[in-house]
């Protein structure tokens, strides 16, 4: 795991066949929804796997931006598919971001299309283990999917769930998955029902989106202690060192967030997609 595959196969061109804005307004971030029709190429082309973007001036793979797919639809009399995915602007615009790129995209546009990629994450087994989310960078927004899988079981989730996010260290801001409030994370129904299941035994020790680091660093800590854990991480890998240093500062013990992270990564336990 970690970047994109290192042999990345040429793009195929993609075009934007039916272009939309979900979420217009404060207090959500703005996402597009766009539709782009392409020839699969042999390629697989499956809800839940990942497409990715290059902005204009950047090189794969490093510079290549994931997106989930959202839903596939196959063209009547066509060798070509459909394809749905949701972009949620994050209003950065350094020296033009993937982001600003395809907010600009138009119906008609044409646009160079990576992958797909396979997700990377997979689900505990059974329902009785806890999960730690956190998105470094980019919100939760990698881990749709992954709350998809997991309600695709018919399970009850038994375990602890903890949903982080923040820009600085992953750990700013418990996500709670509020109608409405944070549909420029969850971008449909269906989501934020699956987001909400895993919420059952939510193991936060406050319901408050203000508790701040060191209530969010607390909980994080417990919940690793309780074992049966899975942590998943998505995002910058700059923020991502930032947590790591942030949890070595607050158990002050050298080596000991290292040695525990080790472990999960031994058995498993621990998943992660990060990039530049
Ligand atoms: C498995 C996976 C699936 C994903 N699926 C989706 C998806 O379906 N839809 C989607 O919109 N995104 C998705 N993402 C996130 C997406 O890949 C990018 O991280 C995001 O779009 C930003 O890319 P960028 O190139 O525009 O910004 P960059 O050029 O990487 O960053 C530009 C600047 O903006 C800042 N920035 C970037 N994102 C944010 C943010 N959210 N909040 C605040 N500042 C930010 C960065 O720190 C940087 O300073 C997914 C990521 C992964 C790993």
């Amino acid at each position: 795991m970690g970047k994109p595959e290192a042999a990345v196969e040429e793009p195929i061109v993609a075009r934007v066949v039916h272009r939309s804005v979900l979420v217009e307004q404060a207090p959500g971030r703005p996402v597009i929804k766009l539709m782009l029709n392409l020839a699969p190429q042999g390629r697989a082309f499956v809800a839940g796997a990942d497409v990715a973007f290059l902005a204009p001036g950047s090189e794969a793979p490093q510079g290549l931006r994931r997106y989930s797919i959202d839903s596939v639809g196959k063209v009547p009399f066509e060798e070509s598919v459909d394809i749905t995915l949701y972009v949620r602007d994050h209003g950065v615009v350094p020296d033009r971001s993937t982001v600003s790129f395809l907010a600009e995209l138009r119906q008609g546009d044409s646009v160079p299309l990576y992958g797909p990629f396979a997700y990377p994450f997979y689900p505990p087994m059974g329902s009785r283990s806890n999960m730690i989310l956190i998105g470094a960078g980019c919100g939760v927004v990698p881990f749709r999917h992954l709350a998809h899988k997991i309600q695709a079981r018919r399970l009850d989730w038994m375990g602890k769930v903890l949903m982080l996010e923040g820009d600085e260290t992953g750990l700013e801001r418990l996500y709670l998955n509020e109608p409405g409030v944070d549909q420029d994370q969850y971008f449909d129904g269906a989501t934020q029902r699956a987001f909400d299941a895993l919420k059952t035994r939510y193991s936060a020790t406050a319901f408050d989106r203000t508790a701040g680091v060191q209530a969010n660093v607390d909980a994080l800590w417990r919940l690793m202690g309780q074992g049966r854990v899975y942590v998943y991480l998505a995002g910058y890998r700059a923020i991502a060192e930032a947590m790591d240093r942030t949890m070595s500062d607050y158990l002050r013990l050298p080596g000991r967030w290292q040695e525990a992270k080790e472990a999960l990564i031994r058995d498993g336990h621990w998943l992660e997609i990060l990039y530049d």
